[in-house]
């Protein structure tokens, strides 16, 4: 195990509960918002690190052509890696594009490169467009996971469709600020959309606060409304404004791994641990 994830689980020592309650089946949760910056990524990324550091065992999935989850996992996704587009556009087997993150035992991501942009347009002639990564995962054994992480682009378009195809469960990050709300009706119709025609399962089962700034009325009162709109779904934990959490990316970790002691790692466990412990059914 390298050293940083060892100095986080010694953070993580007598503070909590080493292992928390794994799923008894593989639970695959979509993170998804078309808004960009609000957090979809870093969450997928410290979400992911702390389960795997709780023991269990974690495939994120990047789907955004950034490739930003693969950066901040600390995963090689230079234009000839074997990734994700691979899987959507030639039918390559997901085994043969997921690698282990270099620094977290447990967890594993299935890179993008920036290719995947034009799979966006590729995908439209394809058989099946909307259910190509359901189809790889289903032919893929996931059971050797607990969770599937995917993290999703800034749009609605057929990367994020396949997302919530694949998905049992959505996860909607929000940003606490003043236009928080908007788009989030029309993600709301898609899953709708997706829930009716592709995919009957899709259950929008948790809200993450993210990006809180304690010292603005706004974020309270922004995070008031999400709470009494969606009630129960919302987590608990409230993700707070750390430098410590936008710094970590650039050094190919996570910010558990980075500053365990941090406030943003520290919340990300929190609230990864409230997924853990909510499992897939309660919020139905
Ligand atoms: P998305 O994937 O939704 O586009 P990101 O997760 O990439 O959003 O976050 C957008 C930017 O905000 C990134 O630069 C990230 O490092 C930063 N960021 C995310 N969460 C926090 C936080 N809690 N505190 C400070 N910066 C954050
Ligand atoms: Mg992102």
């Amino acid at each position: 195990m390298q050293e940083t994830a060892v100095a986080a689980l010694k953070a993580m020592a007598g503070r909590r509960e080493r292992d928390w309650p794994r799923p008894d089946h593989c639970r695959v949760i979509t993170i998804a918002n078309q808004k960009g910056g609000v957090g979809k990524t870093t969450s997928s990324v410290n979400i992911a690190a702390s389960l795997a550091l709780h023991g269990a065992r974690v495939l994120v999935v990047d789907l955004d052509p950034q490739g930003n989850a693969s950066t901040a996992l600390g995963i090689d996704h230079h234009a000839e890696i074997p990734s994700i587009y691979d899987v959507l556009i030639e039918d390559t087997p997901m085994e043969d594009i997921v690698v282990p993150s270099p620094e977290i035992p447990n967890l594993h991501c299935a890179p993008a490169t920036l290719n995947l942009a034009g799979a966006e347009i590729e995908l439209v002639s394809k058989v099946a467009r909307e259910s190509r990564l359901r189809r790889a995962l289903d032919s893929y054994d996931i059971a050797k996971f607990d969770y599937v992480l995917i993290d999703c682009p800034p749009s609605l378009g057929l990367l994020t469709v396949n997302a919530l195809v694949g998905a049992d469960e959505l996860l909607i990050p929000i940003q606490c600020e003043y236009y928080a709300l908007e788009g989030l009706g029309q993600l709301i119709r898609t899953v709708d959309l997706v829930k009716a025609h592709l995919n009957p399962k899709l259950n929008v089962s948790t809200i993450l606060l993210t990006m809180y700034d304690a010292r603005t009325r706004l974020a309270a009162q922004v995070a008031e409304d999400v709470r009494a709109h969606f009630g129960e779904i919302v987590l608990n934990t409230v993700i707070p404004r750390s430098v410590r959490v936008s710094e970590a990316p650039s050094y190919g970790q996570s910010v558990i791994t980075y500053d365990p002691g941090s406030s943003g790692a520290l919340a990300y466990s929190e609230a990864a641990s409230e997924i853990a412990h909510r499992g897939a059914g309660a919020a139905k």
